[in-house]
């Protein structure tokens, strides 16, 4: 596959996500990027399934040994693209690399979109891989496209190869400084020159993007400090919104494109809710201690009387234990993840829905039967996957089900990332919280109020973005970007 060494396959197994369920919103992207290595392409691989869940639709490394950047991706999982056994990393090997996994929440999910987008310009090579959102890429690519500019994906990230290769941009003292001006939205982006890496993240610090340091010294980019962990790096700290952080030959180097202090970033509490893993930390707080505390709070908020307090896992555990801690109620575990059914890509019929819910997540009768329960969740969506489990909870003998959710009700869309359905699709769009109730059948339910959510975060309550639950963009979105705008060009 890797016989030429300018080889960027775009050629892997194309799979439909077409009727893929979840009860979740799903996360853009995740990064991975390391310096000077000599396992840089093997530990950019271990890197990337520790991000896995930022995203499995497609995975892709790119790497240089200094003077030329080759590329294998495609789409599935990590395991699935660089197929066990076969010999794909080691002709990939490279000193220098970046990885990607990717949800799309821009451009469908096909192989043309994954990433590291692979391009030559007149400097020379680059690849790049992005997380986040870019809500004037249909703008900036219709404009391109109006001066006759080829396009060969559509998501939005390859506009910002556009942008770099635009001749008056590089002739600006900083031509990459220049073109990340241009962009609006959500980013956290790794270019992989031949000779280097460049890391840069949005004025507003929307997505996370954390700086680790090997044992011997090599310097490691990362969506989220969990990726350091597997291969033994340690956490230096995070990228800071409007910075570039270079990976050279002389180490690590800064600059920033906005001036620092100039905006107040609004960094995505759903990846504190929902998104980063457990053993991450990122904007200055591990996951697992945030969430812990939501669930104490929420205990506070929103008592129970009750016997049992049973987390949804994953992402519900740390909080329900919270929610146990605070309430003296025992936590126990009622319900069960199957890790291993993957995406089962039916079609979305209710009774296949039921089905697929009891395969992906079993119910311990033993636990759950006779019981009053709390059930603790980080957030509700559509609220259609969550329905089914209270049902499969009330089949197993459940007498009473107090429903709890570690963050507010969901009422508006996403556009810096996150791939959330249609407000009319949302569980709380415009309905009461007895609608809701109803809806999902349950006893009591009982959300996260937004100042409680806030009052956990280390951080000042207005460096955060709240928007999926306020409406308030902080960020304009004069045209709603949809995640297909670029399909029909
Ligand atoms: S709208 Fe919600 S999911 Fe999107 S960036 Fe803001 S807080 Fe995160």
């Amino acid at each position: 596959m890797l016989d030429s060494k300018y080889k960027d396959n775009f050629n892997n197994i194309a799979l439909s996500t077409q009727g893929q369920l979840s009860h979740h919103a799903r996360e853009s992207c995740g990064l991975f990027g390391i310096y000077g290595d000599d396992q840089a392409v093997q530990k950019t691989y271990f890197g990337l399934h520790s991000l896995q869940h930022r995203g499995q639709e497609s995975a892709g490394i790119a790497s240089s040994d200094g003077q030329v950047i080759q590329c294998y991706k495609g789409m599935g999982m990590v395991r699935r693209v660089f197929r066990s056994g076969s010999d794909i990393l080691e002709k990939l090997s490279n000193p220098i690399a970046i990885g990607h996994v990717r949800y799309s929440t821009s451009g469908a999910s096909k192989a043309v979109n994954s990433q590291p987008l692979l391009a030559e310009y007149s400097r020379g090579q680059v690849a790049l891989a992005h997380n986040g959102n870019l809500i004037n890429a249909a703008l900036l690519r219709d404009e391109y496209q109006s001066y006759g500019s080829i396009f060969k994906s559509t998501s939005d990230t390859e506009v910002i190869i556009h942008l770099l290769a635009k001749p008056n941009h590089l002739a600006k003292h900083d031509p990459l400084a220049h073109v990340l001006n241009h962009l609006q939205g959500s980013y956290c982006i790794l270019f992989l020159f031949a000779d280097r890496i460049e890391a840069a993240r949005d004025p507003f610090g929307i997505r996370p993007l954390c700086i680790g340091q090997t044992e011997k010294g090599h310097y490691v980019i990362a969506s989220e400090s969990c990726a350091f962990d597997t291969i033994g790096t340690k956490f230096i700290r995070e990228v800071e919104p409007g910075e570039i952080v270079t990976l050279d030959k002389t180490g690590l180097s800064s600059r920033f494109f906005v001036k620092p202090g100039n905006v107040t970033p609004a960094h995505c509490i759903f990846e504190h809710i929902y998104f980063a893993k457990q053993n991450s930390t990122i904007f200055g707080e591990n996951i697992h201690e945030f969430r812990k505390k939501l669930g104490r709070q929420l205990a506070i908020e929103h008592p129970a009387d009750a016997d049992v307090v049973i987390p949804v896992p994953d992402s519900g555990t740390s909080a329900a234990i919270g929610y146990a801690e605070q309430s003296k109620i025992p936590f126990d575990m009622g319900m069960v993840r199957s890790h291993y059914v993957g995406r089962t890509f039916i079609s979305p019929d209710q009774k296949l829905r039921e089905l697929e819910v009891k395969l992906k997540l079993a119910i311990v009768e033993q636990v759950v039967g006779g019981k009053r329960i709390v059930v603790v969740d980080d957030s509700i969506v559509r609220g259609t996957t969550t329905r089914g489990k209270i049902r499969a909870l009330r089949q197993a003998g459940a007498k009473e089900i107090h429903m709890r959710v570690s963050c507010p009700p969901i009422r508006f869309p996403c556009y810096y990332g996150v791939d959330f359905p249609t407000k009319e699709e949302l569980l709380a769009n415009e309905r009461s919280l007895k609608q809701i109730k109803e809806f999902l059948e349950v006893d009591s339910i009982g959300y996260m109020s937004l100042k409680g959510l806030l009052n956990c975060a280390n951080l000042p309550a207005d460096h955060y973005c709240t928007a999926c639950w306020t409406g308030k963009y902080r960020i304009p979105v004069d045209v709603a970007v949809t995640k297909f705008a670029m399909e029909s060009d």
